[in-house]
């Protein structure tokens, strides 16, 4: 049965007094909670997305260290900066990084806007990146609303909408904010991203050591297992790719995949559409103009993005010429200035 209005509206405003107590005890120390100085906290809050706390750690202290403010980021060529993103995937997240900052540095000075309404209009930040630079850096009641917080609020609330419809979530960031704390904000948004990430998780949640228990009419009802409500998941896309690990005097053959689409514009091994076999590998390697002289077969491999998937099929060439078409690297260089994406690189791991 789900709940009534008015037992909605009590749960949301018992939740800071609940969370925020709990919040400040039971916080996990993290590197981006050190100071709440926009840029750490949006440069963070960019790494996050699809990517996991424990991963993101590593690359935020690089990227802090390396590019410390937004003048620096700005001014940073863009293979080196997505150099500093290899690995962490979705490239365009950098690239618009970087847009945002040169936005930063000639329309308001250097200096990051405060509202999330100019945060906004900020190239690659969506209301949930505003919404957690706003209030956790400016203090502002501004509610961050991503998947995690959509979960918990459909639990506490005992709401059976699939959680993708657009007016669930425009509800969920109206009444949050409606019962922002006039002091602690952005602890209040991130009490609820780590009640999320640690405690209201996807599956199992831990409801026993729960600070919104009491509230929590999931709890209640016995409908923690069945809420959120998902939305169908669609079938990704398979697609069949030739990847080909060319070498030469110690040297691998790139090359700059095109400026749209998958991948756009970044550094990648030579491949081609389809499972080739290993005669018409050969001879697409001849027609390259490297004068291949072995080929042998690597183990196949798969990548998944949002909405496809590659299974790829490997050959490793050994060659008797570096053409002109590919660019070669040497293990340095694949090291220190080429960002691969993880598609690609996971065939250089023989
Ligand atoms: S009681 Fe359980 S379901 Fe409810 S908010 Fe807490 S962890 Fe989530």
């Amino acid at each position: 049965m789900p709940q009534n209005e008015m037992e909605k509206e009590q749960a949301y405003r018992a939740l800071p007094k609940l969370l925020l107590p709990w919040y400040r005890e039971n916080a996990r120390i993290l590197p981006w909670r050190e100071n709440t100085d926009p840029y750490r906290v949006w440069i963070s809050e960019i790494m996050l997305q699809q990517t996991r706390v424990e991963a993101v750690i590593g690359y935020y202290e690089r990227f802090l260290r390396e590019l410390p403010d937004i003048k620096a980021l700005a001014e940073t060529p863009e293979d080196r900066l997505l150099k500093l993103w290899e690995g962490l995937g979705y490239y365009s997240r950098a690239r618009n990084l970087q847009k945002a900052a040169r936005v930063i540095l000639t329309d308001y000075a250097g200096k990051f806007p405060d509202t999330v309404e100019e945060i906004r209009k900020l190239p690659g930040i969506g209301p949930y990146t505003a919404g957690a630079i706003a209030s956790i850096s400016f203090e502002r009641a501004a509610a961050a609303v991503d998947g995690n917080v959509l979960r918990i609020i459909a639990r506490i609330t005992g709401d059976f909408r699939p959680i993708d419809d657009p007016k669930f979530k425009k509800e969920i960031t109206a009444s949050l904010e409606a019962v922002y704390p006039a002091q602690g904000r952005g602890d209040f948004t991130q009490a609820l991203m780590e009640l999320g990430a640690t405690v209201c998780v996807p599956r199992s949640p831990r409801c026993d050591g729960c600070p919104a228990r009491e509230v929590c009419a999931a709890q209640r009802l016995q409908a923690v297992e069945r809420l959120p409500v998902m939305p169908e998941k669609k079938a990704k896309r398979t697609e069949l790719k030739t990847v080909f690990l060319l070498e030469c005097d110690g040297c691998i053959a790139l090359t700059r995949r095109a400026a749209k689409g998958l991948l756009a514009g970044l550094w990648a091994l030579p491949d081609l559409d389809g499972a080739l076999d290993e005669s018409q590998a050969l001879l697409a390697a001849e027609n390259w103009g490297v004068r291949p002289q072995k080929i042998s077969r690597m183990a196949d491999r798969s990548h998944i993005f949002t909405h496809v998937i590659w299974r790829q099929t490997g050959y490793h060439v050994l060659c008797a010429r570096q053409d002109e078409r590919f660019v070669w690297a040497d293990r340095e260089a694949l090291e220190g200035e080429y960002a691969l994406p993880t598609a690609y690189k996971q065939f250089l791991s023989r």
